[in-house]
């Protein structure tokens, strides 16, 4: 089986720009980063994304997020963030271990939106809430 690259780096089996780490959670510097600073967070532990994280974890992911989040501005002069998570192949997952993407921003135009708002039925905007409201625990 291949090796995980982030269990990898979680390890210190491989490098990375590390900004923090305890015994949860990590974050790095992503090596190909989107805008200057783009940092990772990870749980140490291997898993796959939103689908199989713990809670508990997911929890420090994003407190952790928001420490980094609210020294960007200071540190790299940024006037603000995109989180951002991908959850399977069909939502641009390529690294298939959790991350958490903190993308500083300087301005409106280095990136493009990733989705474009859409006029829809209202009835199916209805039926969906709906739907989810049933299951959700
Ligand atoms: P995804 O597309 O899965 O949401 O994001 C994967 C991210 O991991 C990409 O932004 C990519 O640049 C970053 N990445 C891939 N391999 C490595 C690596 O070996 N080290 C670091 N630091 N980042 C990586
Ligand atoms: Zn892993």
């Amino acid at each position: 089986m291949e090796k995980c690259i982030f269990c990898e780096i979680a390890k210190h089996n491989l490098p990375a720009n590390i900004v923090f780490e305890d015994n949860n959670v990590m974050a790095f510097a992503d090596i190909n980063p989107a805008t200057k600073g783009h940092i990772l967070v990870i749980p140490r532990k291997h898993c796959l994304n939103l689908f199989d994280i713990e809670s508990d974890l997911f929890t420090r992911i994003f407190q952790l997020a928001k420490r980094i989040a609210r020294i960007m501005p200071e540190v790299l002069g940024c006037s603000g963030v995109n989180l951002l998570h991908s959850a399977g192949e069909s939502a641009w997952q390529e690294v298939m271990h959790f991350h958490l993407h903190i993308i500083p921003r300087y301005n409106r135009k280095e990136l493009q939106r990733p989705f474009i708002p859409h006029s829809t039925d209202k009835d199916e905007l209805k039926e969906i809430a709906r739907r989810i409201k049933e299951k959700i625990k």
